[in-house]
């Protein structure tokens, strides 16, 4: 039993153990609907549901025992907690899939608030590293099951969850949390758009004064970048 002292607790039961046996990772949601009370309620009877709820003034439900999985991810449910932050609603023809209008609506100053101590509780209670969001090689290492916090998005690029929405929290946000990223993900978003360019010829000459700097360096130490 894992219920986080001093928030209302709905005590939806849960659908039994997690396989490792306990949470793997922590995946950060978006119901796309702005009124806490009303997701409150539909997470008492609604098919899928996750363990907490963050609304945008700062309130916390926990819907169900973090020692149990819920259904709030599909294939990996039984690998992950799950956190719902109260957001704006998606766009018509946008519902439950990737709404970027979604993913970008601003935590509130209490909601952040609020859902840092969430992410605390969660990480001491369960010993989740404050890790995330991975890369896409990273998750894709792990097949999916990342061992700390990441968005919906993170993991329905490696597990498929046909039907399922995929959105989640922005970078800045995690670091809002304090849930710090591996080099890689940074690393590997600079380099790919980097590649993208030299793949289409496409640097600026700003860009190509950095490559000829770069490779004039690295030349003396006998290496090379260009092809
Ligand atoms: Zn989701």
């Amino acid at each position: 039993m894992a219920v986080m002292y001093g928030v209302n607790y709905l005590n939806r039961p849960g659908k039994g153990a997690f396989i490792s046996p306990s949470p793997v990772g922590c995946i950060l949601h978006r119901p796309e609907n702005p009124r806490f009370a009303q997701s409150a309620a539909n997470f008492q009877t609604a098919t899928h549901y996750p363990h907490f709820l963050v609304g945008k003034d700062g309130e916390i439900v926990q819907v169900s025992d973090t020692g149990q999985k819920t259904t709030h991810v599909g294939n990996a449910n039984a690998y992950y907690i799950g956190i719902e932050i109260s957001s704006i609603a998606a766009r018509p023809g946008y519902e439950h899939r990737q709404d970027p209008n979604t993913t970008r609506d601003p935590l509130t100053l209490a909601q952040a608030e609020s859902l840092r101590r969430v992410v605390d509780w969660v990480s001491s209670t369960h010993s989740i590293p404050k890790i995330g969001p991975p890369s896409l090689s990273e998750m894709t290492n792990v097949s999916g099951i990342w061992h700390g916090f990441c968005s919906h998005a993170d993991v329905s690029l490696v597990i498929a969850s046909p039907g399922d929405h995929e959105e989640g929290l922005t970078d800045p946000e995690f670091l809002t949390l304090g849930i710090f990223p591996s080099s890689t993900r940074h690393a590997e978003s600079s380099m790919t758009e980097l590649l993208r360019k030299l793949d289409r010829q496409e640097l600026s000459p700003a860009d190509r004064a950095k490559a000829d700097a770069l490779d004039k360096f690295l030349s003396k130490l006998g290496k090379k970048i260009s092809p």
